[in-house]
């Protein structure tokens, strides 16, 4: 399993725990392999700036 797929696996069981960056809502949704906020802003997990914790 590549690290990628780990990942996503691992963002879609505690997707709820994760907070948007950008305006502190709630992720809905996990699209291949970008995560999507309530207000529509869309994440890659390829990007090496994309963090979960900031
Ligand atoms: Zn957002």
């Amino acid at each position: 399993m590549k690290k990628i797929d780990q990942t996503r696996q691992w963002l879609t069981k505690n997707l709820s725990l994760l907070r948007c960056p950008k305006c502190g809502r709630a992720f809905v949704t996990v699209l291949d392999y970008s995560l999507a906020c309530q207000q529509g802003h869309v994440w890659n997990l390829n990007k090496k700036r994309f963090c979960l914790f900031s």
